[in-house]
């Protein structure tokens, strides 16, 4: 006789579910990652959180401006502005010239070849 043929349900447990890999969801991005939680819809790549924040703040910004109160102050806020660059047009267009900052300025004067070959040969 032939052995019964038994059908074996297999089941995983509810208890081991993981989500399975994704495709991240950021234009251009369309990487595949291992979620970490059920609602995480973007690799964790530190770029691609960046680019996402990024734009998740542009989007913000947008609503925001639709609001009509938030026009409103905009406009009075570039209005004043505009005021203030036609009383005092000096102070924006002559920017006090500032001493250099930064890796240019530092050891610059130190170096005797600064002065010596540097500033009296030409290439
Ligand atoms: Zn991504």
């Amino acid at each position: 006789m032939g052995t019964p043929h038994v059908k074996a349900k297999r089941r995983r447990p509810a208890r081991g579910r993981r989500p399975r890999r994704r495709v991240c969801l950021r234009k251009g991005c369309g990487r595949k990652y291992q979620p970490r939680r059920w609602n995480q819809r973007y690799c964790q790549d530190p770029e691609c959180l960046r680019q996402v924040r990024r734009w998740l703040a542009a989007r913000r910004q947008a609503k925001r401006r639709q609001d009509a109160r938030v026009k409103v102050r905009h406009a009075q806020a570039e209005k004043e502005r505009r005021q203030r660059a036609k009383v005092a047009p000096e102070a924006i267009e002559n920017p006090e010239v500032a001493p250099a900052r930064g890796h240019a300025a530092e050891n610059f004067f130190l170096s005797p070849y600064a002065i010596d070959q540097a500033a009296t040969n030409p290439p």
